[in-house]
């Protein structure tokens, strides 16, 4: 994240409470699984359930979350560091979406701010191309198969640029 948005979104995260940690299970890729591990996250805390992701509580946390803040910031998953822009995948076009301010309440501050959504939004779009592009198309199937709802698209890009018929 830029320091400047991290510094804001810190404030406004402790606010809000990790809303978008509930139910969250991020995705994955094979080169973050290994940075997990090599950090001391425990295998336990990562499932494959048609994609690698990371689990939740009973209580519908991310085994992550910590007392309202995530204990594996400096290298959390790539769906995490691209909020509160989430995707799917389509084909070979990866849909990026904003969330609703209803849902995170730093949406109204990048809309309010157009140089701080620009930089959040390159964040967003390198850590998902990022992770789209290490996984499987029946991995990318069942991640974009989950309901997004209350987002709304904001931009359309190639999963692989100059090669339509992927890698
Ligand atoms: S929902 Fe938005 S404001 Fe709340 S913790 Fe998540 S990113 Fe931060
Ligand atoms: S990994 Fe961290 S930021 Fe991502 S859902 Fe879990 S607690 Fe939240």
């Amino acid at each position: 994240m830029n320091p400047e948005f991290e510094k804001t979104a810190s404030a406004i995260c402790a606010r809000c409470g990790a809303t978008c940690c509930h139910e969250a299970r991020p995705p994955l890729s094979p080169g973050r699984v290994a940075l997990l591990l090599a950090n001391g996250v425990s295998p336990g805390d990562i499932e494959y359930a048609g994609y690698h992701r990371i689990r939740t509580r009973e209580n519908g946390m991310c085994v992550m979350c910590s007392g309202g803040k995530c204990r594996i910031h400096s290298f959390k998953p790539e769906t995490c560091r691209a909020g509160p822009f989430t995707f799917d995948v389509e084909g070979e076009t990866v849909r990026i979406f904003l969330k609703h301010d209803s849902l995170c309440p730093l949406v109204a501050f990048l809309k309010a701010d157009p140089a701080m959504y620009a930089v959040q939004f390159r964040v967003a779009v390198n850590n998902i191309l990022s992770l789209a592009r290490s996984l499987e198309p029946d991995e990318l199937a069942v991640i974009s198969a989950i309901p997004e709802p209350d987002c709304d698209l904001v931009a359309e890009i190639p999963l692989f640029p100059g090669n339509p018929g992927g890698p």
